[in-house]
């Protein structure tokens, strides 16, 4: 992957070199079945339960409220549908926000052909959910509310620990999917009321395929896949072992250095949003300006075709995305960028470039001389 600038890090991240160090036995040395009773079964199973506490460290949670599942997708998917068909009995009305990603927009559909009723929250132009809007969606049918800790497009980050307040003072559970936040930003979900909450190891320098899942205990929910009594039985299905362990130590080397990165990727992205805005006529800003991921940078160019645009950089090396990696190939515009209200002229324009460690003040400045010369 020689003169390659990757600014994708929303998309996923390469694992990082003691991740991967710390995996490896796991394929062909310790390869024994967690659920074995001999040795070298017992020695992965402990080997699972200290990624599992690593995970609890990171978020402040208990490690038995740790489950480990095989992405972000499905962690959304036995949060928001474990939670509502466990209290289908007491009521059927959820509440999310438009800009979810679609693990948890299609998991509300779901639910809803199955006789749920669920309230699609509107955000402001920057993407942020109003609280009074949510507090008086409420109703004693409501079970459940799933809004995004941090959006994947445009980076907002969302009221999460007044959400929470919310959530608790009305006795209703909240979930909230930190696929793009775990790993840039801290989380505690002791403080911040979290009842359920979804990771992905990709998105923070660990493998592809793991993902972890955080309910609270006592929290209601019901197993989506039937088979062995894995994961406290609300995950059937032989641990990856690997990528558990992968993860596990992502999550740690993540929340190490978390101050430092975040200070460096912050200013790697004013550097470059202040560059592309007073050097580049005709840029929007997407998203919060201060609330926002320490990495992400999404500006719609007026009139450019974000597909072209992609394949111009493309050719120069540079890796960045129109929005979710997950929509690619789709002619729709972004159900973000329309949430927002963004002017039809902008809409076909936008470009997310998410920075990561490895990245420097060269990228970006090669990243913005490219830029200037396709958009001229
Ligand atoms: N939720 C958000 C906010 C995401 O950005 C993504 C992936 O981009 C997911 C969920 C899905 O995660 P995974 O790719 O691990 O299924």
């Amino acid at each position: 992957m020689k003169n390659i600038r990757y600014f994708d890090h929303a998309a996923t991240t390469g694992v990082k070199e003691e991740v991967l160090k710390e995996m490896l036995p796991y394929f062909n040395i310790e390869y024994g079945n967690p659920s074995s009773i001999y040795g070298i079964g017992r020695s992965v199973k402990r080997a699972i339960e200290g990624a599992r506490e690593k995970v609890a460290k990171a978020i402040n949670a208990k490690p038995n409220e740790i489950y480990f599942t095989g992405c972000g997708s499905e962690s959304d998917n036995l949060a928001i549908k474990g939670i509502a068909y466990a209290l289908k009995e007491k009521g059927n009305h959820i509440i999310t926000s438009r800009i979810e990603h679609h693990a948890v927009l299609n998991s509300c559909k779901s639910l809803e052909r199955d006789g749920f009723k669920v309230t699609y929250l509107n955000v402001d132009k920057d993407g942020l959910i109003n609280l009074q809007e949510l507090k008086e969606t409420i109703t004693d049918k409501t079970i459940l509310i799933t809004i995004m800790t941090a959006n994947n497009e445009i980076g907002t980050i969302e009221p999460i620990e007044e959400i929470g307040k919310i959530a608790k003072k009305n006795n209703v559970y909240f979930h909230t999917d930190s696929v793009q936040a775990i790993g840039n930003i801290k989380i505690d979900v002791q403080k911040m009321n979290i009842d359920s909450l979804s990771m992905s190891a990709h998105k923070f320098y660990g493998p592809k395929g793991v993902g972890a899942l955080y309910v609270k205990e006592g929290v209601p929910f019901i197993k989506l896949q039937d088979g062995g009594h894995q994961e406290k039985n609300k995950r059937a299905g032989t641990e990856n072992t690997a990528g558990i362990i992968g993860l596990g130590k992502a999550i740690e080397l993540a929340y190490k250095n978390i101050d430092e990165y975040n200070d460096k990727l912050q200013k790697l992205r004013d550097y470059y949003i202040s560059e592309v805005e007073n050097k580049i006529p005709g840029t929007i800003l997407n998203g919060h300006r201060t609330k926002r991921l320490p990495g992400n940078a999404n500006i719609s160019f007026k009139g450019v075709n974000g597909g072209d645009l992609l394949l111009k950089l493309d050719e120069k090396g540079i890796c960045a995305s129109t929005g979710s990696a997950c929509n690619t190939g789709s002619t729709e515009p972004s159900h973000v960028l329309v949430s927002i209200g963004l002017k039809p002229e902008y809409l076909q324009g936008s470009l997310r470039t998410t920075f990561g460690y490895e990245n420097t003040k060269e990228d970006i400045d090669y990243l913005l001389s490219s830029l200037k010369e396709i958009i001229q």
